[in-house]
């Protein structure tokens, strides 16, 4: 019975996430159907393009995100050297953060042994959570990126923004899919990032105090 009770469960909870893919998706896929509809019968074209082009990009973004959570068929875990990795990400987001006036700050011990992973689904994590980090400093404010070896052997990486923070009753609901309290947010980023660091064996955690700020914390297996 033990066996059954685990098996509806996990039955209700595709259930679930299927059903909010559903929503996510029928949203901008409805948007996209009225504005072609309004398109063949002649108006001003460009302006609604432009927000079609919006809608498919969200669509896009939730299904990229949750090919992630897809059976890894094709993907290879390979030792990669994950300073790099961050610094590589850093370059990527450099411009966000100028544009939302976020200072980051590294202390990464370039001389780290290197970590089994999918390069491509750390970058998309740290993606994630240097986003949000940005993303909860409206007014600008600072990052700090630390990355060292523990005493017990582990690479612990920590981004720590000076930012909204999380409320207490919200930090319960992150990680559930869907969940966002931005306008824009698909709130898939955190699931499929606890996703991610849970198939490299390792652990995110987040600590958060309203008003001051959050720390991120992923720990992952060194090799060597
Ligand atoms: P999204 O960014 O699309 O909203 P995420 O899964 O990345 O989805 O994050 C879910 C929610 O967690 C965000 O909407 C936000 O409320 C909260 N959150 C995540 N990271 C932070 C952070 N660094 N500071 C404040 N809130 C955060
Ligand atoms: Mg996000």
């Amino acid at each position: 019975t033990e066996e059954l009770l685990r098996k509806s469960e996990m039955l209700s909870a595709v259930g679930q996430l299927a059903a909010g893919i559903a929503h996510e998706i029928r949203n901008p896929l409805t948007a996209l159907k009225g504005f072609t509809k309004l398109m063949t019968s002649g108006g001003p074209n460009e302006s609604y393009l432009a927000i079609m082009s919006g809608e498919l990009e969200r669509i896009e973004e939730i299904v990229s995100e949750l090919l992630v959570l897809a059976k890894p068929q094709a993907v290879e875990f390979l030792p990669k050297p994950v300073p790099v990795i961050l610094h590589d990400v850093l370059l990527l987001l450099d411009t966000q953060a100028i544009i939302s006036n976020v200072q980051i700050e590294t202390e990464i011990d370039d001389s780290l042994p290197m970590v089994n992973c999918v390069e491509n689904q750390l970058k998309q994590v740290f993606i994630n959570v240097v986003k949000n980090g940005v993303e909860a400093m409206a007014s600008g404010g600072k990052m700090v990126i630390r990355a060292v070896r523990t005493e017990e052997g582990m690479l612990k990486i920590s981004f720590t923004d000076n930012g909204s923070g999380i409320p207490a009753q919200t930090l319960a609901k992150l990680g559930e899919p869907f969940f966002t309290t931005k306008n824009k947010g698909t709130g898939l980023g955190l699931m499929v990032s606890y996703k991610i660091i849970e198939n490299h064996q390792g652990k995110m955690t987040i600590n958060s105090k309203e008003g001051a700020g959050t720390t991120v914390n992923i720990v992952l297996p060194l090799l060597g």
